[in-house]
């Protein structure tokens, strides 16, 4: 039996004859870009996040540099970072002319630890962007403790985590703002790219509003250098759609999880650690096991899909090597990179799916 790592036609199969009514509907108005569908998913997405405002924006990675430009972050700034996250992250940072300074993840969660954030915080330090990897929050309250004390904005770049919780809070409510994408793969996916900032705090949400828009306000008077981060009425409409669906998609991936979590307990698959904190909404689903590459490769053989979610960590990325960084820096995240996979956790696999994922494994490797 083959199993895709995703499988994207069967939830379409599912809200098709609403999204191209959305679709027909938007190109009938020939409203092409922003307008009242992607007010109206700001409006949503913000409610669901338990935020004031929402920004949509053209991707998740837009999403991160709109939020680092609009809190002025530039050249000679730094922003604490993990090195074990989607090169996007720190690509951002980069970008912005500041200098991405790494703190190594928690070897349980994957996310950044925080008992190693305190000590890379400098004069220069501007803020801390966590990644809630995978679908599980980083853990908050000392992060954000840190933030306080040290007077640090805090960006969540929650792409992989929209509605997950820490602590009952969800995700990009607790930082400065919050991150999503929009991107196809993510638990809520367009029919292309795009992307949002959530945020609480006014003065920054007029920023990315204008930040968005080549800094643009009012018309052709520019007081900033922005871009073009603008979300197009078309994604919005297939996200709305889809939207009223998440929560039973994310249960689902968790039900899919537990299957797996009991079919490979006493096995020398580890399975992925949940924090009590925290619900998480299964992104992905990561497993360690030993001769990984093997494992993958037979996986791959047998039309099992399967994924490295993340070979390299970015310290030791080509183009940050100007960063002075060399393996053994962040130790916990290259033993991860050597050790992760992931499997296919998304809501429409059945039961002998799962079945087939897991004997493929533990015949493999027994
Ligand atoms: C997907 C992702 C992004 C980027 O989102 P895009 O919409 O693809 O630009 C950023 N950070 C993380 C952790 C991601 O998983």
């Amino acid at each position: 039996m083959q199993v895709p790592l995703l499988d994207l036609k069967a939830q379409y199969a599912t809200i098709k004859d609403e999204v191209l009514a959305g679709v027909a509907e938007v190109l009938e108005s020939q409203r092409c870009i922003g307008g009242p569908k992607v007010e109206e998913l700001e409006k949503q997405i913000a409610e669901v996040s338990d935020c004031r405002y929402g920004v949509g924006v053209s991707s998740g990675t837009d999403a991160l540099l709109n939020c680092l430009m609009s809190l002025k972050i530039g050249a000679g700034d730094e922003v604490i970072t993990t090195p074990f996250t989607f090169f996007a992250t720190v690509g951002c940072i980069s970008r912005t002319g500041a200098k991405p300074v790494f703190v190594d993840i928690d070897p349980q969660t994957y996310n950044i630890d925080p008992a190693q954030i305190e000590a890379a915080v400098t004069e220069n330090t501007k803020a801390i962007m966590p990644v809630h990897l995978y679908g599980q929050m980083a853990d908050m309250d000392p992060i954000m403790a840190i933030a306080n004390k040290h007077g640090l904005a805090v960006i969540e770049d929650a792409a992989q985590s929209i509605t997950s919780t820490y602590k009952g809070k969800k995700a990009g409510s607790l930082g400065t703002a919050g991150c999503f994408s929009f991107f196809p793969s993510k638990n809520l996916g367009g029919i292309g790219d795009g992307g949002m900032v959530v945020t609480n705090d006014e003065t920054l949400y007029q920023r990315l509003v204008q930040m968005r828009n080549h800094g643009m306000a009012p018309k052709y008077y520019h007081k900033y250098v922005g871009g073009n981060f603008r979300l197009d009425p078309i994604q919005a409409v297939a996200l709305l759609v889809k939207l009223p669906h998440l929560d039973s998609w994310s249960e689902a991936r968790r039900q899919n999880a537990a299957y797996y979590n009991e079919k490979f307990a006493g096995t020398v698959v580890q399975t992925p650690y949940i924090s009590p904190d925290c619900q998480t909404i299964y992104n992905q689903y990561c497993i360690r096991v030993p001769r990984r590459d093997e494992v993958v490769a037979h996986l791959q053989s047998k039309n099992i899909g399967c994924e490295i979610y993340y070979p390299v960590p970015a310290h030791l990325q080509v183009c940050f090597a100007p960063l002075g960084h060399k393996q053994g820096d962040f130790p916990v995240s290259e033993k991860a990179a050597g050790e992760i996979m992931a499997l296919p956790v998304y809501p429409e696999l059945t039961d002998a799916m799962k079945d087939t994922v897991v004997e493929a494994i533990l015949t493999f490797l027994s």
